[in-house]
């Protein structure tokens, strides 16, 4: 077994142990991604001299002070959405090619204490919209596990990374399922904490109300300890919030219980994953886990009042980008300032990307926006609100949901009916609306594929649902 196919935990141990040294693994990881990157697409930066020179340095201090961290050594890659000082940060997007990072995101600070070294940058849709990976302007990155079809999005080239062991663990940002949907299409785990609970300062906002930074890791275990470094209060982003960890053992004098939301398996859902899911409760059932059915009566407004909320943030948080302070600019001869403005943003955004600056503008504009801005805004409370009540009345450590009604399609497939791709996000955006932690993790497969379930636990329990994550691994479905 080459180093690069080992966990966070594995590595952890072997450092430890002087079994192998930093660069060894990370030179394993890079082999592979000059061997993989090629054909997969995952990464659109590789900073290799930069990782072997972090690798060589960390050796050095291994050596004086031993190994303190867990993270110290650990060869990441980044979702080129997050700032790492003096990098070429991109989005995905044209308009930001030779964009280079002037500073550190908050996570990446917390990553470099730690020890971690960062292989590079990894490929996403262009400004994290999409569900595919296939709207980035450096090319769509393929799946692993079959290279004609795509590994999910937003953050694809993360989740590809890690299932094809070009690195440990990665990043990658979740706004409305972009970290958990491609972690489920390439057989990963995925975390999206609590709004609020990691810091969103260098993280290229896509729509600031719903943007959370997350780990995708091998097991569970893996993104504990990713999401642990990267948490916590940050003065530079005022939703950034401290809260002391739950203490999971406490669960174990209590039957765990678990709500099944009726809304969220009925048709649309491919009846082989229902089969996964259905196969997951029996066995967990022999285990003492209670399932109940619950009711989330405002699930099914979910995706059209994320597909109004979030354009709306768009077309304001990529306002900035007008070929003046950042990137790319058509700015020439004989033009007037409007007029570089708009060859910039024709010219160096996508369709994508375009089409949703457009909807938001329509949506926030005099005489819409009370019908649909605000209406969106109403309908996001009583969805909330749909959960708050079930925690509170229902007495559930957390909800088992789908990832995607869908298995990966083939690249290509979905491209020219941006409708069909926003229905894949059928079940991931409500926890993005209502702030709540979300954990996507593999709970079978369909032939070569991996199906991921979704646990989605009540605020702050981060602690709770990787706990309950760790008993599904357990089971060895
Ligand atoms: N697929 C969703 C979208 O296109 C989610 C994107 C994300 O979470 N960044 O909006």
């Amino acid at each position: 077994m080459n180093l690069n196919q080992l966990t966070i935990l594995s590595v952890h141990q072997g450092l430890k142990k002087k079994e192998f040294s930093s660069q060894e693994l990370t030179k394993d990881c890079l082999t592979k991604i000059k061997k993989s990157n090629k054909e997969i697409n995952a990464f659109i930066t590789v900073l290799e001299k930069q990782a072997l020179k972090q690798a060589e340095e960390i050796d050095k201090k291994i050596k004086i002070q031993g190994v303190d961290n867990f993270l110290t050594g650990i060869p990441l890659g980044i979702k080129d959405n997050i700032l790492i000082q003096d990098v070429v940060c991109t989005a995905g997007s044209k308009i930001l090619e030779n964009y280079q990072a002037i500073y550190d995101a908050t996570v990446i600070k917390k990553l470099k204490k730690a020890g971690a070294i960062f292989l590079g940058k990894t490929n996403l849709d262009e400004f994290a919209m999409g569900s595919s990976t296939e709207s980035s302007a450096f090319g769509p990155t393929k799946n692993p596990i079959n290279l004609s079809y795509i590994p999910g999005g937003s953050s694809g080239g993360s989740a590809a990374a890690v299932a094809a062991n070009m690195c440990l663990a990665a990043l990658g940002s979740d706004t409305g399922g972009s970290v958990r949907q491609p972690a489920g299409f390439c057989g990963v785990v995925g975390l999206k904490p609590t709004y609020g609970r990691v810091s969103r300062y260098g993280l290229i906002a896509m729509a600031s109300s719903l943007d959370q930074i997350g780990p995708l890791t091998k097991n569970i275990e893996d993104a504990e300890i990713l999401f642990k470094t990267i948490k916590g209060k940050d003065d530079f982003d005022a939703t950034s919030v401290e809260v002391k960890d739950e203490d999971p053992g406490k669960m174990k004098t209590k039957k765990i219980k678990i709500g099944l939301p009726k809304e969220y398996f009925i048709q649309g859902l491919d009846s082989q994953i229902k089969e996964v899911i259905n196969n997951l409760i029996k066995k967990w059932q022999k285990q003492d886990a209670e399932f109940i059915e619950v009711s989330l009566p405002h699930a099914s407004l979910a995706l059209a009042c994320y597909y109004i909320i979030m354009p709306a943030e768009v077309s304001s948080n990529l306002a900035r980008y007008d070929g003046i302070k950042y990137g790319f600019s058509t700015n020439g001869e004989n033009k007037n300032l409007l007029d570089v403005y708009l060859d910039s943003r024709t010219t160096g955004f996508g369709e994508e990307v375009k089409r949703r600056i457009m909807l938001g503008a329509y949506t926030l504009s005099a005489g819409y926006y009370q019908d649909y801005y605000l209406q969106a805004q109403k309908v996001r409370t009583l969805i909330k609100k749909d959960f708050e009540k079930l925690f509170q009345e229902k007495d559930i450590d957390c909800l088992l949901t789908p990832i995607s009604p869908t298995l990966p399609w083939k690249l290509g497939e979905k491209i020219n009916n941006p409708l069909s791709m926003y229905l894949a996000d059928v079940y991931t955006v409500s926890a993005n609306l209502a702030g709540l932690p979300a954990l996507s993790l593999p709970i079978g497969k369909i032939d070569d594929w991996p199906v991921n379930g979704q646990l989605i636990g009540n605020y702050f329990q981060e602690s709770k649902i990787l706990h309950l994550g760790k008993m599904i691994e357990k089971l060895g479905l």
